[in-house]
Parts: structure tokens; C-alpha cells; sequence
């Protein structure tokens, strides 16, 4: 197995990490379990952010190490809240407050379409000048009021209409498969295989 650490104190999103990462000789350790404090997100992109948290947590363990980064664009908002999702309403932020600003910025817009995006990034050590650059895009719409109670931060904002739900009301294995955040581990899956046998 290699050993690989993940830019993240969150070990759920270890667990759900680890279960698409099953079977490919990657074990995932949590940065929190090495006492690493959080890297300072200085960037303006959510490629930016990923890169200075794994490098970040590459430089500290001395292991190869995995970030992700991720957030809401909205069309009519020029992207925002995008990589601020998280703080979107201030330093004192909740998900709800968020939803409550995001609504508010978009009650006189008929043009609702956004974007969730996750970026991971991936460096065998601090310094890598290769880095692996992954991303997964889940489109959608903003609804004018909240429904389900699944998930977190915007899902229950988040209309998908192929399956005529939000993100909220998809059982969490189902949002998992279809997910951005799913999109862009599946596609690290593949280009890591791709740089190890070549
Ligand atoms: P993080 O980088 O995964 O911590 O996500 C940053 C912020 O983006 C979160 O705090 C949420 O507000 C938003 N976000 C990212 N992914 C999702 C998602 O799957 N559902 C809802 N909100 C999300």
C-alpha cells in the first residue's frame, strides 16, 4: 500500500474518499493525525488552494499527499460564491446563513444555473513539479427555497433536474456516484494508474 496524506482534518470525507480509492494500493491518512496545522488558502482558484494544501501537507509529513478543494459557482454571480462557498456570509458562517445570502443575491434572477467543482490535487513530494490535477463539475440549479434534509453547505438549494430532486433529497451513496466531488476522484483514479504504469 502507499501511504498518501490527506489535506483534511474531516474523516468522513476520508471514509468516503477511501471507499472510491478501494482497490487501487492507496491508503489515506488524515493530516489532523499528524498535528499538521491548516495551510493558509491564499490562492484565487480552486486549483491554487488544492495545490497549497497538498504541498503544504507533503512538506510537513514528508509523504505524498492529496487535497481537495471545492464550492459552489453560480452563472449570474460570475462564479461566486466559488472558492469563498465555505465563508460565503462571513466570518461567523453557517450553512444556513449561506443559503440565506445566496438566495437573496439571486431573488430578482431568472438565470439560476451554478456549478458545484472539485478540484484534487496530488504531489508525490512538497516540490513536485508534477503535480496530478483533477476535476469534477456537477451542474444545476438554484431553487428559491430549500428542500431535503441530506448532505450539507448548498445541497438542499441545489435542483438537479435529471433526477427532479436536490442534492439534499438524493440518498448519500447516489450523491456520492453522481457528485462532483465522485466525478473528480474517479478521474484521479485514472490518471494516478495512468502515471504509475507509464
Ligand atoms: P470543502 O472544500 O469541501 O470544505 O467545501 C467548501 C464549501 O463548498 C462547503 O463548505 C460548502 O459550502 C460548499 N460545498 C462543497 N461541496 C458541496 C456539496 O457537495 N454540497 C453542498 N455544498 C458543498
Amino acid at each position: 500500500m502507499s501511504r498518501v496524506v490527506l489535506a483534511s482534518g474531516n474523516r468522513g470525507k476520508l471514509n468516503e474518499m477511501q471507499q472510491v480509492l478501494a482497490n487501487t494500493g492507496l491508503e489515506l491518512l488524515l493530516q489532523t493525525d499528524f498535528d499538521i496545522v491548516d495551510a493558509e488558502e491564499t490562492g484565487l482558484s480552486f486549483v491554487e488552494n488544492a495545490l497549497i494544501k497538498a504541498r503544504h501537507a507533503s512538506h510537513e509529513t514528508g509523504l505524498p499527499a492529496l487535497a481537495d478543494d471545492s464550492g459552489l459557482c453560480v452563472d449570474v454571480l460570475g462564479g461566486q460564491p466559488g472558492i469563498y462557498s465555505a465563508r460565503y456570509s462571513g466570518e461567523q458562517a453557517t450553512d444556513a446563513k449561506n443559503n440565506v445570502k445566496l438566495l437573496h443575491a439571486l431573488q430578482h434572477c431568472d438565470d439560476r444555473r451554478a456549478t458545484f467543482v472539485c478540484v484534487l490535487a496530488y504531489v508525490r513530494y512538497a516540490e513536485d513539479p508534477l503535480p496530478l490535477i483533477c476535476q469534477g463539475l456537477w451542474r444545476g440549479e438554484i431553487l428559491r427555497e430549500a428542500r431535503g434534509e441530506n448532505g450539507f453547505g448548498y445541497d438542499p438549494l441545489f435542483y438537479l433536474a435529471n433526477f427532479d430532486c436536490t442534492s439534499a433529497q438524493l440518498p448519500p451513496d447516489m450523491k456520492n456516484r453522481n457528485s462532483h466531488r465522485g466525478r473528480a476522484l474517479r478521474a484521479f483514479v485514472e490518471q494516478w494508474r495512468s502515471s504509475i504504469s507509464s
